[in-house]
């Protein structure tokens, strides 16, 4: 039996791998901490999980979803209008925002909906894994754009090849960073618009942390730039903010061209997203959005762990950037992404992503997620802190 060539060069999904590594481990029968993966343990908000349960009664919402009024146009509203408040972003509810099931899906469609054979997509190394899987699956070929702390992990466009710029159709790039938590600047915006413009580039501005952030840092969305809207299309999510990634539904907004193109490729994939979980998501964005500031509140603690453990191991000069629910800590002297995050596992039983995981230039790193209970956390640092002594 054949299986297409485009599937053999995707690496092995990182977290695949670490769970098996995990399950083995739990299977021999060691109390594995796992900090490795971003997914929020901390409930789903009860009024959503109602609402959930409300709709699914209804037999209207049994049907295929339709992409009128109620469900997916209401959805589609909802979205609208939480960015027009949150983000002084105007959207066309009718042709500039598309529902989908979570984020993940959107960088795929978006790859799907651009790519020709060969066409080369840009994303930043390090990088979320995903975006490379979604390109070669598209058919096209990744050209991997530095990014370095010495320059706040944003891209340095002028180092890009412009013979690479010209033949790039499409560019990947999510701010606040999933791994670094590095967090973007209007300028950069403006950078990034330029960019695009003059070498007609696509922009996936791919936004699930856009609520994320701490020490003051403001919420962005990539869309309030001037012009952002002729070169971008942005996806964001209900995961990350409201506790749902199992529950898969975000939504892509911006450029009608490239939201239809997206679309059409949805339409022809799937039939949509259940209606009771559009419900649900609506139900989230108008009346949960103070369980963003309660979950804001969690990391920052978990997040104050975890600094003070670093400054008492010698991370003297260590300072975090201000988004996401990540920590991207550079490894002690001698080591190497992988050597220490198996000294980890081996010595403190604790799973934490390596750096190169997400590309070259993640070397040197290691990626905390903040997303376990502060029980196991707490428990975690104690076990670095006696292996480590
Ligand atoms: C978590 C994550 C996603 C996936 O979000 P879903 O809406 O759950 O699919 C997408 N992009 C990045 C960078 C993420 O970290």
């Amino acid at each position: 039996m054949q299986i297409a060539d485009r599937l053999n060069k995707i690496p092995p999904y990182l977290f695949m791998e670490l769970r098996n590594k995990i399950a083995k481990a739990r299977a021999d029968g060691i109390d594995v901490i796992s900090l490795a993966i971003g997914d929020p343990v901390d409930p789903t908000p009860e009024p959503i999980i109602e609402e959930l349960c409300k709709q699914a009664y209804d037999p209207e919402n049994h049907r295929y979803p339709t992409d009128e009024e109620k469900g997916m146009f209401a959805f589609r509203k909802a979205v609208a209008d939480w960015y027009a408040e949150r983000y002084k972003v105007q959207l066309d509810p009718k042709t500039e925002v598309l529902a989908l099931i979570g984020s993940k899906e959107g960088c795929h469609h978006f790859a799907l909906a651009i790519a020709n054979p060969g066409d080369v997509f840009l994303m930043t190394d390090p990088g979320y894994p995903a975006y490379r899987a979604s390109i070669f699956i598209a058919g096209g070929e990744p050209y991997h754009v530095p990014i370095k702390n010495e320059n706040g992990y944003l891209p340095k466009f002028e180092d890009i090849p412009s013979d690479i710029a010209k033949k790039a159709v499409g560019m990947f790039l999510n701010y606040p960073n999933n791994p670094t938590g590095a967090t973007a600047t209007d300028e950069f915006f403006k950078e990034l618009v330029d960019f695009a413009k003059s070498y007609d580039i696509a922009i996936c501005y791919d936004n699930p942390y856009s609520e994320i952030v701490f020490d003051g840092e403001i919420p962005r969305s990539f869309l309030a730039t001037p012009g952002a809207k002729d070169v971008a299309v942005e996806l964001n999510s209900l995961s990350k903010p409201f506790n749902m990634t199992g529950w898969r539904i975000g939504m892509a907004m911006g450029n009608p061209d490239l939201i239809s193109a997206i679309s059409k490729v949805k339409e022809n994939t799937d039939s949509g997203i259940f209606n009771p979980i559009q419900f649900a998501g609506i139900k989230a964005i108008k009346e949960c959005q103070e369980n963003i500031g309660k979950m804001l509140a969690i990391y920052e603690k978990r997040r104050n762990i975890v600094l003070d453990m670093l400054r008492e191991l010698g991370w003297k000069d260590y300072k975090p950037y201000k988004g996401t629910f990540y920590l991207w800590i550079p490894v002690p002297e001698g080591f190497t992404s992988i050597e220490w995050t198996t000294w980890l596992f081996e010595k403190a039983s604790v799973v934490v992503a390596s750096g190169s995981a997400y590309g070259k230039y993640g070397e040197g790193y290691i990626r905390i997620s903040l997303t376990v209970p502060d029980k196991r956390l707490l428990e975690a640092v104690d076990r670095i802190k006696k292996a480590m002594s």
